[in-house]
Formats: structure tokens, C-alpha cells, sequence
């Protein structure tokens, strides 16, 4: 096979400087020992989406529940475990505090998968998301979650939490799926957690979100067909990005997928009735090997 070693011009960007509300949300974050995706991940565009032109544009992820995943998918170098370490019970109320402080107008919560814990940590995401609504209404709050092993229950427990967003991602096309995501994952479960979402909710109720990554061998066609899938489960939200190799012993790029055809699918996508698309080689996924970080408003 074939491999890929020099990066293209449009995928090389310059580190970006710091600023104040950057500084603040950093020192923060070491006092109540929280994580943040786009820490983990060196991510380059921390500053500018931690610190925003516009403050109530600022965007963080936080992680929630550690940072050992129960799951090993091939494209995520996250630190794999069977038996993480329990949750930290204070995490919800550290992240609510931390977060009503900063001048953020978007916070995305994250978090490994914890197929060790009977609900798979779905209620520690409630508890976070319902403690920081309580303390900042105003904070548009996206959940980005696993497939609870698909169990629905688990699923309503999250989608019912208060959240604005509810993300979770199919990650690749359905012919890749099982060597793209662990075993325990499949396209059809991730498409009735999206489902179930607006069954709870409403068509209209809560925002659905998914991130698919290209560059893994996938084909226009059978992208087209992920797509149409995607719309009937009433998803409203897609995003597209270049999936970047975390170390050689992750799965190969097998395309670096071009700024226009980036523009291409997301005109297709828009031509489908998707709300809202984020296409281009910098949009980030957020656990596409922890280095993800949300970019939609720059893209
Ligand atoms: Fe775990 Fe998610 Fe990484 Fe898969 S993508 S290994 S489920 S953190």
C-alpha cells in the first residue's frame, strides 16, 4: 500500500498567540483540575477559539470522565483501558464553576467511553449539563457522546439533560466502520442514538449533530448513502474534516482530501436539507484522536 508522508500547503497553520480570556481559562483549568480536548490535543487553534474577536463566540471542550478510554478505534490515540479509574464525583460542579467564570457562549462537553459503568456515564453528563444551566442559562451547551453500547435509555437520560446539541459521531462511512471504530461501535447503533435524540425531543426541540471524517479510503457513493442515512434519522448538523494519522500505528491517510472538495460536499450536504454544514481540511473532530476542537464558525 501506498503511503502518504508529506502534508499538503492547506493543512500547514501558523501556532496562534495567546490573550487574556486564553490565560484565564488556562489558569483556571489547573486549579480545578479539569481537561480540555483541545489541551490533550496541542489543538492550533486554541487561542483564538478560546479567546474569540468576539467573546461570546469563545468555544472550549471539556472532557469528561478521565482520559482512559474502555474502547481502542484505529484512528483515536487516546490512552485505552478495560478498567479506567472511577469518576470524579465533584467533576460536574468543577466544570459547571469553571465554566459560568469564563466568557464563553459555547462549551462543548466530551468524553471517553466508559463501557465499564453500568449506565456508561450517562448521568454524570446529565448532572454536568443540568448543574451549568443552573449556574449560566445562556451557555449554549453541545453534548458530544458515545453510543451508550446502544442503549436508548441512556440516550433519553442525556437528551433530556437540558443540553442544546446533542453530537455523536458516525465518524466514517458504513463499509469502513469496522475497521475504522472499535468492534462495539457500528453505523446502524450510531444512527438510532441520533434517532432516538429527536424522539425525545421533538423534530424541532434539539439541535443533532454528527462529524465524518475523510481521507480513509471512503467513496463518493458510498458517502452519498451515509448522507441520505444521516437526513432520514433527522440529523441536522454535519461536519467534515481530514482525518490526520495520530501515530504510524494508526490507520494510514489515504487521501488528503482538497479544500475544494471540501466545498463540494458541503454544498451536497446543504443541497440535502442539512441546517448547518462545517466542510474543510481544519475542522476538527473532536475525537478524532483527541486533537479535535470544534471550528465551525471559522470554516
Ligand atoms: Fe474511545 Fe472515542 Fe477514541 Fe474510540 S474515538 S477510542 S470510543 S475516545
Amino acid at each position: 500500500r501506498r503511503t502518504i508522508t508529506r502534508l499538503p500547503e492547506w493543512l500547514k497553520t501558523p501556532i496562534p498567540a495567546g490573550n487574556q480570556n486564553y490565560k484565564k481559562i488556562k489558569s483556571d483549568l489547573r486549579g480545578l483540575g479539569l481537561h480540555t480536548v483541545c489541551e490533550e490535543a496541542r489543538c492550533p487553534n486554541i487561542s483564538d477559539c478560546w479567546g474569540g474577536d468576539n467573546k461570546n463566540a469563545a468555544t472550549a471542550t471539556i472532557m469528561l470522565m478521565g482520559d482512559t478510554c474502555t474502547r481502542g478505534c484505529r484512528f483515536c490515540s487516546v490512552k485505552t483501558n478495560r478498567a479506567p479509574p472511577p469518576l470524579d464525583p465533584h467533576e460536574p460542579e468543577h466544570t459547571a464553576e469553571a465554566l459560568a467564570r469564563w466568557g464563553l457562549g459555547y462549551v462543548v462537553l466530551t468524553s471517553v467511553d466508559r463501557d465499564d459503568l453500568a449506565d456508561g456515564g450517562a448521568r454524570h453528563f446529565a448532572e454536568t449539563i443540568r448543574k451549568i444551566k443552573a449556574k449560566k442559562p445562556s451557555l449554549l451547551v453541545e453534548a458530544l457522546t458515545g453510543d451508550f453500547l446502544g442503549d436508548l435509555d441512556m440516550v433519553r437520560v442525556v437528551a433530556e439533560s437540558g443540553l442544546d446539541v446533542y453530537a455523536h459521531n458516525v465518524e466514517t462511512v458504513e463499509g469502513l466502520t469496522p475497521y475504522v471504530r472499535d468492534r462495539r461501535a457500528t453505523f446502524r447503533q450510531s444512527l438510532k442514538v441520533l434517532e432516538h435524540v429527536k424522539q425525545v425531543r421533538g423534530a424541532e426541540g434539539i439541535v443533532t449533530k454528527t462529524s465524518i471524517m475523510l481521507g480513509l479510503g471512503e467513496q463518493e457513493q458510498e458517502l452519498m448513502d451515509t448522507l441520505r442515512e444521516l437526513r432520514k434519522a433527522g440529523v441536522d448538523v454535519v461536519t467534515f474534516g481530514q482525518y490526520m494519522r495520530p501515530t504510524k500505528r494508526h490507520l494510514q491517510v489515504e487521501k488528503y482530501v482538497t479544500p475544494d472538495e471540501f466545498k463540494m460536499w458541503r454544498q451536497r450536504a446543504l443541497d440535502m436539507g442539512f441546517l448547518y454544514v462545517a466542510s474543510g481540511p481544519l475542522v476538527r473532530q473532536q475525537l478524532q484522536g483527541r486533537r479535535g476542537l470544534h471550528r465551525e464558525r471559522a470554516a
